[in-house]
């Protein structure tokens, strides 16, 4: 649960459209709830005033009605009271003139007739009276009767008082009391009483002398004539709207004595009580009652009135009311449309707008979807196409346009960055090419002024040595010549003199072939580079058979080379030799020839000396071509591979070097086709000066 609403506030938090579809819904949602509210309470206010309206207007028609039988029976007893037939019987016996009133009595609708003398005692009756009558005058019509004036009223008559008038009348009037719901207790199991409508009106001799009273009357209990007309005029057919039913009922005191309500299947709701709250607010407090009341069985909208007697007592109710279920139905059914209606319409615009909120934020996350492609490197992703026509629809347009210049932009950067990157290397490879150049430009000068200084030292000590050995060695000839055979004793020695110092005379002459060796060099030529190694093999054979070194070739140059031939070969010797002293204990030799390309173009000729001897310590690797630099204690001068250098160098060619310390080394003799003799300032300057 969480989890969803933690969605669904996030998507709120990120997408425009929700917002804006809760910012158009809400007012909506909040409002059309606050609006049924109103509607139903306004509803329910004016149904409650529409029907007391009708009910109090109802009420007063029955009570116009139920007024006028009590005027009417007045004015029948009246008109009796002042009759010719009356008057004709005046003064007969009691047994005629009780004849003549049983006779008029029911075509009049009386329920009973009296005359009665100016005390007010009975002198003849509608019906049989008992012996003994006391005098009615205490009955307020008879009152007034007495005194003049007619009147008629509704009046509570005790069971007794209806047995004096006619054990039938007190019959009809008797009514068992049915048990009610929420109406007020009571210990009374039937109801004796009568509610009558009493008249009496003075009867006058023919000299408008009062000669007695006539006093008549209409029993109102069980008189269902009576309530059915009250009925049919306040409810006439079809005035009741949505089938509800009309009723009309008269009450003594709270107990129902003539009523067309129904208990149930056709049985008349007689004997039945009104509630307690009813009775409470119209009989005890003498109020109006409008409103929906509990009647037997079902609510009705309800109006009581109370009926007042002659006394002014409150002796009885009259009621009218209408079933309520169907309008309370029909309201509810309204309540409930209006509701189903408001809902409809509320979901038929929560819908519209969803759909026209997507259509007008379609757009928008198509942008939205565009720009995170782009971001993943789809960089040809494009909105497209847009239905809607207004500023975003416009503006999606916009964005595929600047998507693409963008794109043309960072294209062209791109070819500007690829420019610049070759560019950059390009540069960078002329950079590390002069770079280099320089790093040799300078090796060279540093060799050269090194070689300079040393080729001018040893040139000098060269010619000091020279002809002190030049000496020594002529004087031995003369000493071993002039000795003899005297001589023999120290022959060992003298020759030792002689080798020694013919070895003297040897490094001289080298070391000043090192100082000068333009000096010692012939003419270059054309020369075969295979050639030369064979030869170079053929003087160091019996030096390496000596030693165990088996030799591979590989001679696989094609061009001839430009160099003096006897220097070729002193270097190439140079370089087997030092192969053959790396190799004490035997090992192998081998001698490679092969082209030598110079980008691409044939430039001369590469011969490789490889040997599997002891190899050259990394710290001694840069030193090897200095002059006198020799891991050779005692035996090695430190010349050969500086004088090999400075020979190659100056054909415009070079000696590189390769090797690993108790693996073997290889020297690389790279020779041109055509000699680059070298006059640059960093070529070695003691070349030129000696
Ligand atoms: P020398 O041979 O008289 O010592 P070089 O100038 O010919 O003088 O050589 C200098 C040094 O280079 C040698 O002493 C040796 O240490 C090293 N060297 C030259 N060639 C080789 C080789 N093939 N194997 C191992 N060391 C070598």
């Amino acid at each position: 649960m969480r989890t969803s609403q933690r969605r669904w506030a996030e998507r709120l938090e990120r997408s425009v459209r929700a917002k804006l579809l809760v910012l158009v819904l809400a007012p909506l949602l909040v409002g059309v709830p606050v609006l049924l509210g109103l509607v139903w309470t306004w509803g329910d206010e004016a149904y409650e005033r529409l029907l007391n309206f009708k009910i109090s207007s109802d009420l007063v028609t029955a009570h116009e009605y139920f007024d006028s039988v009590r005027i009417g029976v007045g004015r029948e007893v009246q008109s009796l009271a002042e009759s010719h037939q009356l008057a004709g019987r005046l003064g007969t016996s009691p047994g005629a003139m009780s004849a003549l009133l049983a006779e008029l009595a029911p075509g009049r609708r009386l329920d009973f007739l009296l005359l009665l003398d100016r005390e007010g005692r009975p002198l003849a009756a509608s019906r049989a009276l008992p012996e003994t009558v006391p005098p009615r005058s205490d009955w307020p019509v008879v009152m007034a009767a007495l005194n003049g004036s007619a009147l008629t009223t509704v009046e509570q008559f005790p069971a007794m008082a209806l047995a004096t008038l006619s054990p039938e009348l007190r019959e009809r009037a008797w009514l068992p009391l049915v048990d009610t719901r929420a109406a007020a207790p009571d210990a009374r199991t039937a109801e004796d009483r009568g509610l009558v409508i009493h008249s009496a009106a003075p009867v006058y001799d023919d000299k408008r002398r009062l000669v007695g009273v006539l006093e008549g009357g209409v029993l109102l209990n069980g008189n269902l004539e009576m309530v059915d007309r009250i009925n049919a005029i306040v409810y006439r057919d079809g005035s009741l709207p949505l089938g509800s039913r009309g009723t009309a009922t008269l009450f003594l005191d709270d107990t129902r004595i003539a009523t067309n309500v129904r208990l149930f299947g056709d049985t008349r709701a007689l004997g039945t009580r009104v509630s307690q709250a009813v009775r409470d607010r119209v009989l005890g407090r003498g109020e109006m009652w409008h409103g929906t009341a509990f009647v037997v069985n079902d609510d009705y909208v309800s109006g009581y009135e109370a009926i007042v007697d002659g006394r002014g007592e409150r002796v009885g109710m009259l009621y009218v009311g209408f079933l309520e279920a169907p309008f309370r139905d029909a309201r509810r059914m309204a309540m409930g449309a209006l509701f189903a209606l408001f809902i409809a319409i509320s979901a038929a615009g929560a819908v519209l707008s969803l759909r026209w909120a997507r259509s007008v934020f379609r757009p928008i996350e198509r942008m939205n979807a565009v720009i995170q492609r782009v971001e993943q490197g789809e960089t040809d992703a494009r909105v497209g196409e847009v239905a809607s026509r207004d500023e975003l629809g416009r503006l999606a347009g916009e964005f595929d346009q600047l998507l693409d210049t963008l794109s043309a932009k960072r294209e062209e950067l791109q070819r500007w960055a690829d420019e610049l990157d070759r560019k950059v290397a390009e540069r960078t490879a002329e950079l590390s090419e002069a770079n280099e150049t320089l790093r040799r430009a300078q090796q060279q000068l540093a060799m050269s002024e090194k070689l300079a200084a040393i080729g001018e030292l040893t040139a000098g000590v060269a010619h000091e040595i020279n002809n002190p050995v030049a000496v020594i060695q002529g004087n031995l000839d003369v000493l071993r010549d002039v000795l003899g055979a005297a001589a023999e004793p120290v022959r060992h020695e003298i020759r030792l003199i002689h080798e020694q110092s013919d070895r003297i005379r040897q490094i001289v002459a080298k070391l000043l072939q090192f100082a000068r060796p333009g000096e010692f060099a012939g003419y270059a030529e054309a020369v075969d580079v295979n050639a030369v190694v064979a030869d170079c093999l053929l003087l160091t054979r019996h030096n390496l058979d000596k030693r165990a070194i088996g030799v591979d070739t590989d001679l696989r140059a094609t061009t001839s080379i430009e160099i003096n031939r006897s220097e070729l070969q002193q270097v190439l010797i140079n370089l087997m030799v030092n192969a053959l002293q790396a190799m004490p204990d035997g090992g192998s030799l081998g001698l490679v020839t092969a082209d030598w390309l110079e980008d691409g173009a044939l430039a001369g000729a590469v011969i490789r000396v490889r040997d599997s001897g002891h190899g050259i310590a990394a710290e001694d690797l840069s030193h090897i071509f200095d002059p006198f630099f020799t891991t050779k204690k005692g035996s090695g001068t430190g010349l050969g591979l500086s004088i090999s250098y400075t020979i190659v160098e100056r054909y415009g060619g070079r000696i590189t070097v390769d090797s690993r310390p108790g693996e073997g080394s290889e020297f690389s003799l790279w020779l041109r086709r055509d000699a680059r003799y070298d006059v640059s300032p960093s070529a070695p300057g003691f070349l030129r000066r000696w």
